[in-house]
């Protein structure tokens, strides 16, 4: 959909439910890891880029202290008082902006009534983080409706309490982060003990390609939390042996090699898995601004051959598709994206043959599973913000 449409798209639907024209708009990116699966809650790195497909935000503010949120995608509304936030069951995505205004409120920050539409590019349920990007483009609104100003970091961290005390979701700070402090035109190395981003060149060459599995994430939430808890026993374990280890941030391969007789076989998987993985983001970081292909095409396939053997966070679809995309042309490097379990992938693709990747990738993967998948080129986008009026 191009600029114009979405716009007048937006514009018809705030005129059909609320009346008149909104006066405020914002937006907010998904991401895709191109590198650091499982590695934000362990403290490590990710490689993260902000795409070009995000939340939109269109409102008008109200004179009293209700929040009426229609939601194009969905063709929901939610309705609910800033003075009374509770949670809905029946209509659960709203409560990530019930999430983002209770936690703002709680911190102090003055919030106003407003209606609202939402419209999203980035797909649901998909990896690519639309809870964050819906999340922070909520904030980002409220912060521009109250007139306060707010360090960057704390509405990562704001939007991701949102999402793990509100939601219930114990994600990590990767995708807020991202959301907010993605940059145009590059990868951010994310650094997630200090919370600090360093800019990360892509080789103009290589374009980065979403290959969605269309495979529904179900088991995502258990499984998650599962490994969060394998690491973090992991770590308490190689602590026992040297106290400097708080996270598996912290923990070499030497050192898992040496107590690998400590741990129980699941969690030693899991923790060579992080280790390795965290070790994979710096390497990437250097051999994508680089355009080192041989390395990148390396470091994909280890990242997805531990997902699959080591982490455990693979399904068949996955395997489906990374053959689709090694054996398509142009293909540099594929691996998966997200938390896994289906859901989205990447590819990174030689520039010049991305119009026979996408198709020859379709193809491919349509024979294999009988699913249509979704394959798109994404690029760099910037962090959360105000979006121009037309
Ligand atoms: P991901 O963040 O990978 O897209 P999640 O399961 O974390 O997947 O978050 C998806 C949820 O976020 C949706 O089920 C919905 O509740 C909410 N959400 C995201 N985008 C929208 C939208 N455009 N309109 C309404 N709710 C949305
Ligand atoms: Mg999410």
């Amino acid at each position: 959909m191009t600029g114009p449409d979405r716009r007048s798209q937006v514009l018809a639907r705030f005129a059909q439910v609320f009346g008149g024209e909104p006066s405020h708009w914002v937006r907010a990116p998904g991401r895709v890891d191109l590198m650091g699966s499982h590695t934000d809650y362990n403290q490590g790195f990710v490689l993260t880029m902000s795409i070009d497909r995000d939340i939109w935000i269109v409102a008008r503010p109200r004179p009293d202290r209700v929040v009426a949120i229609d939601s194009i995608n969905l063709g929901e509304r939610v309705t609910f008082s800033l003075d009374d936030i509770q949670r809905d069951p029946a209509a659960r995505w709203g409560d990530y902006v019930k999430g983002v205004a209770h936690v703002f409120q709680a911190e102090g920050y003055a919030l106003h009534g407003f209606d609202g539409v939402i419209h999203s590019t980035v797909p649901l349920s998909s990896g690519l983080s639309s809870s964050a990007a819906l999340e922070v483009a909520t904030a980002v609104l409220f912060r521009d409706l109250g007139g306060w100003a707010i360090e960057p970091l704390q509405v990562a961290l704001l939007c991701q309490r949102a999402e793990n005390s509100f939601v219930g979701v114990n994600c990590g700070i990767l995708d807020q982060y991202t959301s907010v402090h993605g940059r145009d035109g590059c990868a951010v190395l994310l650094d997630c003990r200090h919370l600090t981003g360093q800019a990360t060149a892509i080789e103009p060459g290589i374009q980065v390609v979403i290959c969605d599995t269309r495979f529904k994430r179900e088991l995502s939430g258990s499984e998650y939390a599962e490994r969060r808890a394998q690491c973090e026993q992991g770590a308490a374990i190689l602590a026992g042996h040297h106290p400097e280890i708080r996270t598996l941030r912290d923990a070499s391969l030497d050192q898992l090699d040496a107590h690998a007789g400590d741990l129980p076989d699941v969690v030693r998987r899991r923790a060579r898995f992080i280790i390795e993985e965290n070790r994979r983001v710096l390497d990437l970081a250097g051999a994508l601004s680089a355009g080192d292909r041989a390395a990148i095409g390396a470091l994909a396939a280890a990242s997805f051959a531990g997902a699959r053997d080591l982490y455990e966070i693979s399904v068949p679809a996955m395997e489906s598709m990374m053959a689709a995309m090694l054996g398509a042309p142009g293909a540099i490097g594929a691996r998966q994206a997200g938390a896994g379990f289906g859901g989205c992938m990447v590819a990174f693709v030689e520039r010049d043959r991305v119009g026979q990747f996408v198709p020859a990738v379709r193809d491919a993967y349509r024979q294999s599973t009988g699913r249509e998948p979704h394959v798109y080129p994404v690029s760099a986008s910037a962090g959360a913000g105000v979006l121009a009026p037309a």
